[in-house]
């Protein structure tokens, strides 16, 4: 039976464990804190999925497979990880990232539907469509009970024989050390998100920034679902409404500054809030004086082109290099530990763009992530 170490238990450590210990491999999964803590980018509470990737086609077949995934583990893990509620495109422009979208959603079918800009507002108990040429609503897509999901994947790992270490590894040549003690195995996986390029300094090009997600008490309408998630590209912000009582969120997707994952406070801006506000207050007029109720903060683990890093590493047989989720990276998590089960086995070799090479920083597989054009101001109009 082949031998793997998996460190680090966030969505993409964890999902790998899991998978692997489903292909009769002997799995260990090293972890530095508790599964699902607040420090990883996989320890919020939710996650879009959604399948639009502009132009990209790898990215859209991967979420879409990646959904069935997530069905599949909610079945073995007996609770609702996935929650059905559609993601909706604000697009800015006829002819942007949204109708690139589009384009590949239909070749895969993928269900989508165009929505006149007038129409949007049913989707939303408030709701002021000026600026935008069109909405892509993805019915099929959804958001995950992300940190619920990471400690399901970590307890069902379990269950599957995979043996949970807890400590901090260091690498040791080829072997993962923990307390002295060296874990050996025929594959190492080092899948250690904003902690990653501490580990290989001189391997792995990832930025660390602190993003920070804020939450508005809303009235009970702005549950979720119904009210979908939602995603505006250019002008990068994202939120969903209300899930599991939590409060509707909306989070700038602004490059944070440079975040140390272990020891900086998650301290939310108020620069970051008023950003929300001044978005809701365009978007959604009705929850312009909504009150805080919760902030959220979490590390993007940022690759030049967003593409993830899936690599072997280039001096020590039988070791990989796994992260670079660039803040798009959770909803992928199962269908990613296919993917690289796959390399770990020989099937494939990996694609050369998720490789160590220098990138050239290219369109955005998130948001924009820049300021964007603003959204044009008008009267507002509650629907
Ligand atoms: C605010 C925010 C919003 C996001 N929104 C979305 C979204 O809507 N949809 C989406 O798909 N994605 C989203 N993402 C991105 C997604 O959350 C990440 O891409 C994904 O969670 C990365 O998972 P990971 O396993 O690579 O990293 P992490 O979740 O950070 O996990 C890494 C783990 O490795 C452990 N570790 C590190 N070093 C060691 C060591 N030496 N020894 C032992 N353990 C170690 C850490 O403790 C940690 O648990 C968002 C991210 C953020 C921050």
């Amino acid at each position: 039976m082949p031998r793997a170490v998996v460190v680090g238990a966030g969505v993409f450590g964890a999902s790998l464990a899991h998978r692997l210990a489903i292909r009769g491999w002997t799995v260990t999964l090293v972890e530095q804190y508790a599964p699902g803590h607040v420090r990883a980018a996989s320890g919020g509470e939710s996650r879009l999925l959604r399948c639009s990737h502009g132009p990209d086609r790898w990215y859209t077949r991967s979420a879409w497979r990646a959904r069935s995934l997530w069905q599949e583990l909610e079945e073995e893990a007996g609770e609702r990880l996935f929650v059905p509620s559609g993601v909706v495109w604000f697009a800015r422009r006829a002819d942007g990232w949204e109708a690139d979208s589009e384009a590949v959603l239909a070749e895969e079918r993928v269900p989508f539907e165009r929505i006149a800009p007038d129409d949007v507002g049913q989707l939303f108990p408030s709701f002021d469509p000026d600026g935008i040429a069109f909405a892509l609503h993805e019915p099929a897509a959804g958001v995950l009970r992300a940190r619920d999901a990471v400690r399901a994947l970590v307890r069902l790992a379990g269950e599957r024989g995979v043996r949970i270490v807890p400590g901090a590894a260091r690498p040791a040549g080829a072997a993962a050390s923990v307390d002295g003690e060296a874990l050996t195995a025929d594959r190492v996986v080092w899948a250690c998100g904003a902690w990653l390029p501490r580990l290989f300094p001189d391997l792995v090009r990832i930025r660390v920034t602190r993003q920070d997600v804020y939450f508005f008490g809303a009235p009970a309408s702005w549950e979720t679902p119904p009210v979908p998630g939602w995603v505006d590209y250019d002008g990068a912000v994202y939120g969903l409404g209300d899930l599991d009582g939590r409060g509707v969120k909306v989070a700038p997707d602004l490059e944070g500054p440079e975040l140390d994952p272990d020891a900086d406070p998650r301290r939310a801006s108020e620069e970051g809030e008023e950003r929300a506000r001044r978005y809701m207050r365009r978007r959604f007029p009705a929850l312009a004086a909504a009150p805080l109720v919760g902030t959220r903060s979490c590390p993007y683990a940022l690759t030049e082109d967003t593409n993830f890093l899936v690599s072997p590493h280039p001096e020590h047989d039988g070791v990989w290099l796994l992260g670079g989720g660039s803040g798009h990276g959770f909803k992928h998590g199962p269908a990613l530990a296919e993917y690289v089960s796959g390399l770990l086995e020989g099937e494939a070799s990996p694609d050369p763009r998720f490789g160590l090479a220098p990138r050239t920083p290219a369109h955005s597989l998130r948001t924009a992530g820049t300021e964007g054009e603003t959204v044009p101001r008008r009267r507002s109009r509650e629907t």
